[in-house]
């Protein structure tokens, strides 16, 4: 690590910070990176010397802990931990994650209103201006090349990038499997499949297409093209989400082989970040066809692996009304299959997906907890259940209500799902 001081900027390279992805109430940095502090901010920036992350230093920023962040889809995200009632038992996190683009989060704060917040993400942009002297001899070469790799990243670079991402994996990844949260959302998405099985009525993050793999020599492409892509850096990475919205429907064959040539390709072995974790997304359909000799083969990857199931409901009228072709037979078996392959593999964690919603009738949260509680003979806290707001809901306050209510009685842990783009 080494730091470097022109006028009232401290610029430090090659920092290391947490090497395992944990959960605390104040802002903790991951991986390797470097930063660069103002009397005002502390802005980081990632190995490519790309902004990363913002953090207001004076008093008028709204809370110390709160932080902004970039993802690799150059969306800012603000991390908000200040101004609500038991925040970790919603969302599993100490923080809410308030993003700069319509999602379904029944919390209204708007942080991207706020003028603080505006002239953070400002002295972001403008903070080149203040860098360019170091370019001139006299610097230590490390500062020098770390600084030129900043000045590279103009504001358009980063959009740039974010259009090749897209490119790469054939779009934008509408939403992220819940289970991400555990790796801060930073994953590298593979996509592997596009469609669903299904085309529900309610569903605000489908695709058009039908259920379709991709080739693995599009896979194959993905991978080569993401290694370039991520560049210097790679190392920070230990995640891969497998997409899109059903990629379990594409069969071990495919799954195994991506998994396994993505772990290598980006020597997730040697990440600076620990315990690589996969994430999949699966439907009903899809993960009661899956035998046993997928779940074995899953289960020795060097991977820790999240599936999480879309089930919606199990309560017929709901599913017609939502018109999700499947019966509530269907999502007791799939919610008993997800217990059963909680219980035999270690290194498997199916989680579930059920709608929340003000509209939705008495019958739906019977079914619910019928599942989530009388399935089930004590608390087990593996294979979360997620609760996941629909984008049309009005009353609030009414739906943290019924999610309260929902997990006050549920024997699985249950935290609301908050749709997050890539
Ligand atoms: S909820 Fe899942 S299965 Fe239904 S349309 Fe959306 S992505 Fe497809």
């Amino acid at each position: 690590m080494d730091t470097y001081r022109l006028n009232d900027l401290e610029i430090t390279i090659d920092k290391q910070g947490a090497n395992r992805y944990t959960k605390t109430s104040y802002p903790v940095r991951y991986g390797r990176f470097c930063e660069i502090k103002t009397p005002q901010y502390l802005f980081q920036y990632n190995l490519n010397g790309e902004i990363k992350t913002i953090r207001g230093l004076n008093s008028d920023w709204p809370h110390p802990s709160e932080w902004l962040k970039r993802t690799d889809a150059n969306d800012w995200v603000f991390y908000s931990v200040g101004r609500y009632h038991r925040l970790f038992s919603f969302l599993g996190e100490y923080y809410l994650p308030c993003f700069s683009y319509p999602s379904n989060s029944p919390w209204e704060y708007n942080p991207f209103g706020d003028f603080i917040i505006q002239k953070a993400l400002a002295a972001g942009s403008r903070i080149v201006v203040d860098l360019r002297p170091l370019l001139s001899n006299g610097v230590p070469s490390r500062i020098k090349n770390f600084v030129g790799r900043i000045l590279r990243q103009h504001t358009s670079t980063l959009s740039r990038q974010t259009e090749k991402l897209h490119q790469i994996i054939g779009g934008p990844v509408s939403v992220l499997p819940p289970d991400t949260r555990h790796v801060d959302y930073e994953i590298i998405p593979l996509m592997i499949a596009d469609g669903c099985l299904y085309h529900c009525d309610f569903c605000c993050v489908k695709s058009r297409r039908s259920f379709q793999r991709r080739s693995e020599a599009n896979i194959r492409r993905q991978i080569r093209r993401l290694k370039t892509f991520y560049a210097a850096n790679l190392g920070n990475y230990n995640a891969l989400f497998l997409g899109n919205h059903d990629a379990l429907a594409a069969g071990w064959d495919l799954i195994g082989m991506s998994a396994v040539e993505a772990y290598e390709t980006f020597d997730f072995a040697k990440s600076h970040m620990k315990n690589p974790a996969l994430f999949l997304f699966g439907s009903a359909d899809s993960f009661l066809k899956a035998g046993a000799k997928l779940f074995e083969a899953l289960n020795r990857l060097p991977f820790y692996t999240y599936i999480n199931i879309g089930l919606e409901s199990a309560d017929a009228a709901t599913l017609e009304h939502i018109n999700k072709p499947i019966g509530p037979n269907k999502t007791r078996d799939a919610f008993q299959k997800m217990l059963d392959v909680n219980r035999c593999y270690p290194n498997i964690e199916i989680t579930a997906n059920f709608l929340l919603g003000g509209r939705l009738v008495p019958d739906h949260y019977d079914g619910i907890i019928e599942l989530i509680r009388a399935c089930l003979v004590r608390f087990y806290s593996k294979g979360a259940i997620y609760l996941s707001p629909l984008k049309t809901v009005r009353n609030r306050a009414v739906l943290l209500r019924q999610f309260v209510e929902i997990k006050n009685r549920s024997r699985l842990p249950a935290y609301l799902y908050l749709i997050q783009r890539l």
